[in-house]
């Protein structure tokens, strides 16, 4: 099962479905999952314009996703991975929902950018079965899914995941417990400083864009990734790192703050650094 039919789930759902495995993708509304579906359905089609994929193809990957809107659903399932909006509340009440109703064998993987493995794992009674599963944005498209053990993470849990992000296609690299892990560790306070330069005036976005694409060899610069990425996510995990490490370094730009507060979160309502149309 696939928690959460967003950017992320959708894409979690997609990647497993090609690679054979039977999902329930569930989000709280019908018409979450339906948006998830139609996005899916886009890229699958996409894929056959393309000539990497038949119709037959498309139609069978699509016949692997069964929408779902009820928890209870994860009854039989063997493995969770769930894609909700980074906030600890939410995570930690879909764990407990999902420790009560899975099977004691079921694995709980989290997607969560930044949120501590071990504190989400602790609300279940299968700490030993909780772990990271950070796939990259856009899921059918990045090749890295960090992997991140809790205290508690089983090893054998640990190598089933590995497997699993094998079998989806992905490349899997081993990271520990500690705030934003390695991704958005390095990443993010990247975008932060890229949006100070913004808000202090040292040059447009366009322009911040451009010296790290040409200059870093960057493929796309870091307020569009920001965009791409979702600005009330970027704020969350800095949020994440400045509490987790208690260290200033990891202050949100106050400007990153404005554009969340006036609803402007990049390319998904859009308008963001910039405008989508
Ligand atoms: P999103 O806003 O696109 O999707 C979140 C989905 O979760 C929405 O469809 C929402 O309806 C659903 N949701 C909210 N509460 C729910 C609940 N209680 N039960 C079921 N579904 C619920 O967000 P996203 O970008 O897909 O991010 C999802 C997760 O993936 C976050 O933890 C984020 O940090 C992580 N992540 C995001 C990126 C990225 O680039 N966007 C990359 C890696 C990881």
């Amino acid at each position: 099962m696939v928690v959460g039919a967003g950017q992320m789930g959708s894409g979690i759902a997609q990647v497993a479905a090609q690679a054979g495995i039977q999902v329930l993708l569930h989000d709280v509304k019908q018409e979450f999952v339906e948006r998830g579906l139609s996005t899916i359905t886009r890229n699958l089609s996409r894929s056959v314009e393309k000539n990497k994929l038949t119709d037959e193809d498309k139609q069978s990957i699509l016949s692997r996703i069964t929408p779902c809107t009820d928890l209870h659903d994860a009854g039989d399932v063997d493995f969770v991975v769930e894609a909700v909006t980074e906030n600890m509340q939410i995570k930690t009440d879909i764990f407990t929902k999902l420790d009560a109703v899975c099977p004691a064998h079921t694995v709980l993987a989290s997607n969560t950018s930044s949120l501590p493995i071990t504190e989400i794992a602790a609300v279940t009674n299968r700490p030993e079965n909780v772990i990271g599963m950070h796939f990259m944005n856009p899921v059918p498209v990045m090749r890295l899914v960090e992997i991140i053990r809790g205290l508690q993470t089983a090893d054998e849990v640990y190598q089933s995941v590995e497997d699993l992000a094998k079998r989806m296609g992905k490349v899997p690299v081993s990271v520990n417990d500690f705030p934003g892990f390695v991704s958005n560790r390095v990443l993010m306070p990247m975008i932060n400083e890229a949006i100070y330069c913004v808000y202090e005036g040292v040059a447009t976005p366009e322009a911040i864009d451009e010296v790290m694409k040409l200059g870093m060899n960057h493929p796309m610069g870091p307020l569009t990734l920001a965009d791409f990425i979702g600005l009330d996510t970027c704020l969350y995990i800095m949020e994440v790192l400045y509490e987790g490490f208690g260290d200033s370094k990891y202050r949100p730009c106050p400007l990153l703050r404005k554009y969340v507060k006036a609803g402007w979160l990049g390319k998904k309502t859009g308008r963001g650094f910039y405008v989508y149309s």
